[in-house]
């Protein structure tokens, strides 16, 4: 089918109301991380009514995740992926959060930007797909997971479940500067505890003690001032060029007693590039630094390792046909061509990428500059993008199947 055929297609299925009127609904119901029941049950039930078969899958400690399938059972498949859950309410906020209130041009409310303007983007040309007709040999999924804001259990559970099975290319909803930019790629997060012991000695002979709270201070100085990597050829999602980073998020020590402290934490986080190292090779450069300090305390460093501690790097190549297709038919629908950029933060795609490595991206309603509060009060999207983000995910599958 052609491009044009297929963008003409997408007008007269998709329409931006119903993308509006979903979103709004979407925000409407609460769903902080562990709370996506509700969501859930709205998706669900929104899904089984377009008579798309939704399944629920299980996960511990949050709401279930939601899935369908269209097409050809078995058939390699293109994933629609998107999160239900959302921050807490953040201090500041003028508009009712769950109000989801549009004013001039804008929808306000938690979840607005992050993610469920996107979520109801890929629903709405999920159920667009199934109408066209086109999936006679390949296959078009739908995830909405749970979890992802604090520790993607819910995406765990898909990959445990083997729900991303002979799935080809993943487009998660979410988007970084709206469709004028689709991220192709993320850094990682590796943290690590850092403990420092030192001695305890009386704190009025200091003399007699090793200090692990000063010892401490300048591990926290070395750590600050590791040279990091630089790719001049990956533009961040603020365009700037992408750098790795490294930052200390946590120091904890000393005691109530007039008493030299004897054993101080530190937690540090490495964002590594795409084609790092990985996380014993960054621990090794950073534990050399450490000994080069020549501390009398003893200094421990210890990779945290338990599900969601780890996130990979992961960079889908711009000719990749997922990469280029999406590209084309978001350059189809607004007229200029999305710029590429590496998210700086850790989402769901690392792991999808790091345990099937499969191509993925996210593109979807986003904003960018002063209006990209993510994470924040008053967040908020233009509405002008909701049927466009639907119409990309639309031709974009259906050009790649
Ligand atoms: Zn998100």
């Amino acid at each position: 089918m052609s491009s044009y055929d297929l963008l003409r297609e997408a007008k007269a299925l998709i329409d931006d109301k119903e993308v509006l009127d979903l979103s709004r609904q979407l925000i409407r119901i609460p769903s902080q991380s562990r709370h996506e029941a509700a969501v859930g049950k709205f998706i669900f039930q929104k899904l089984d009514k377009w008579g798309l078969q939704p399944r629920e899958i299980k996960v511990d400690g949050n709401g279930p995740d939601v899935v369908a399938e269209i097409g050809r059972k078995k058939a390699p498949a293109i994933a629609f992926n998107g999160h239900m859950d959302t921050v807490e309410v953040m201090t500041g906020w003028r508009h009712d959060p769950y109000d989801a209130t549009v004013e001039k041009g804008m929808l306000y409310g938690l979840g607005a930007l992050d993610m469920k303007c996107g979520l109801a983007a890929l629903m709405v040309a999920f159920k667009a797909i199934s109408e066209s007709g086109h999936l006679d040999s390949s296959r078009v999924v739908f995830q909405a997971v749970s979890g992802e804001e604090e520790n993607s259990s819910g995406m765990r559970a898909l990959l445990a479940k083997g729900e991303l099975k002979n799935v080809k290319a993943v487009i998660v909803g979410e988007g970084f500067g709206g469709l004028a930019a689709l991220t192709h790629g993320r850094r990682g997060g590796f943290y690590w505890d850092v403990n420092v012991t030192g001695k305890a000695a009386h704190g009025a002979s200091p003399h007699l003690g090793i200090n692990a709270i000063s010892d401490a201070a300048k591990v926290v100085c070395a750590l600050d001032s590791m040279r990091l990597r630089k790719a001049r050829w990956l533009a961040a999602d603020d365009s700037t060029p992408l750098t790795e980073s490294q930052t200390v998020l946590k120091i904890s020590g000393g005691m109530s007693s007039l008493s030299v402290p004897e054993k101080c934490y530190v937690k540090v986080i490495r964002c590594p590039l795409p084609g790092s190292g990985g996380p014993k090779e960054v621990q090794a450069k950073i534990e050399k630094k450490i000994e080069g300090l020549h501390l009398r305390s003893k200094v421990e460093m210890t990779l945290q390792e338990g599900p969601g501690d780890i996130f990979y790097p992961h960079v889908t190549p711009a000719r990749s046909s997922l990469v280029s297709t999406a590209c084309k038919c978001v350059e189809r629908l607004t007229g200029k061509r999305p710029r590429l950029v590496i998210g700086r933060s850790e989402a769901d795609d690392n792991l999808i990428a790091h345990k099937l490595g499969t191509p993925i991206i996210c593109l979807g309603p986003g904003e960018s500059g002063e209006l990209a509060k993510y994470h924040q009060a008053e967040e908020a999207v233009h509405i002008d993008q909701l049927g466009n983000a639907a119409r990309a995910y639309f031709m974009t599958a259906l050009e790649l199947c």
